[in-house]
């Protein structure tokens, strides 16, 4: 039997998310946190492996809620913010919008639903497009805009105003997705969230040391919770990863020092980074570079030729790798080998 008859068009069309585990030394190709918890097994002794998780979430929930000072009402979880990028997309159909380059999994959830999407390009700055969107607006009505702001992978912020302008216009839901605002000196939508009732924001764990528990979160009018909380899988998020989520967030001084860290790591890396001959990297408000380079196969393979594993982008952004932000001793240790590699 040809499987791939059975298939949807939409979905066999799709390429899968790169997401293989290639075998190396130092890590810096997923955005993750070099530093995580190794102090939090006790929080999950009394879990009970025969009964279904919290499907609300309650004890993260009231936590998290306290912290944002949001209502808890406001909040809703998925098995990281994948999840509910495809729960926003299943809730409300499209037309979809986002900018490009961004994060590709907006594309890759509103193409195996069978959704249209519109893409618009970024500015030579890196920043919106707002005419391309206002225009965009006028005249296909996206039901959704994804916006990462941080955006991934060009790390930096969109300016709030054209943000704005766009959710004003919107007839639709604008999903400011902010997975790498903890690492921003901008202060994202929070404060705005009251007065738009058209705008999501997404938050993730998964890039402040606790990506191993899938945990991310939409913050929205209750309105907007209470139609995406109809597609969500009941117990979409188990009971460990609440458990050591909450057990983790307590650790206020933890974070704020790998935060502090890895911002710090950042600048020193911009500094360096652009004293090497041959590369340019970008201003990043993330806990990653993006870098430009002749010729990003050769440097990509050289690093990893030497045990360091980045993201090669040269398919999404002309000429670029990706870096994420490590340990002081693994930048070290980047910086080392990228100054040999492009040296010759
Ligand atoms: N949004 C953006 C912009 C991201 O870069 C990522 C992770 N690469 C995610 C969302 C997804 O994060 P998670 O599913 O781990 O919460």
């Amino acid at each position: 039997m040809d499987i791939r008859k059975l298939v949807k068009k939409q979905v066999s069309a799709i390429t899968a998310y790169d997401a293989k585990r290639v075998p190396c030394r130092i890590r810096l190709d997923a955005n993750e946190s070099p530093y995580g918890f190794t102090d939090v097994g006790e929080s999950i002794a009394g879990i009970r492996t025969n009964r279904y998780p919290d499907p609300e979430a309650g004890t993260l929930r009231r936590l998290i809620a306290k912290d944002l000072g949001v209502n808890p009402g406001n909040i809703l979880f998925g098995n990281g913010s994948d999840e509910l990028i495809y729960f926003l997309v299943t809730t409300f159909g499209g037309p979809v919008s986002f900018p490009v380059p961004t994060f590709s999994m907006y594309g890759i959830i509103s193409h195996s639903l069978g959704e249209k999407t519109i893409e618009v390009s970024l500015d030579e700055d890196f920043d919106l497009e707002l005419d391309g969107f206002l225009k965009t607006i006028k005249r296909e009505k996206p039901k959704l805009i994804f916006l990462s702001s941080p955006n991934n992978p060009t790390g930096n912020c969109f300016s709030t105003d054209r943000i704005l302008k766009i959710i004003e216009a919107s007839k639709g839901i604008v999903i400011v997705d902010e997975a790498y605002q903890p690492f921003s000196s901008e202060k994202g939508m929070l404060p705005l969230l009251k007065d738009c009732g058209n705008l999501v924001i997404l938050r993730t764990l998964s890039k402040i040391g606790l990506a191993a528990l899938r945990l991310g979160f939409m913050l929205a009018d209750h309105e907007i919770i209470r139609e995406v909380n109809k597609v969500r899988l009941p117990f979409n998020v188990n009971s460990f990863s609440q458990a050591i989520a909450a057990a983790a967030l307590k650790k206020k001084k933890e974070f704020r020092t790998s935060i502090k860290t890895i911002v710090a790591e950042r600048e020193k890396l911009l500094k360096e980074m652009a004293k090497t001959e041959g590369v340019i990297p970008f201003p990043s408000e993330a806990n990653f570079i993006l870098l430009r380079m002749e010729d990003p196969d050769y440097v990509y393979t050289s690093l990893l030729k030497r045990g360091i594993l980045v993201r090669n982008l040269r398919n999404v952004v002309p000429g670029c790798l990706r870096m994420t932000i490590g340990t002081p001793q693994e930048n070290a240790a980047f910086l080392k080998a990228l100054n040999e590699i492009t040296r010759g």
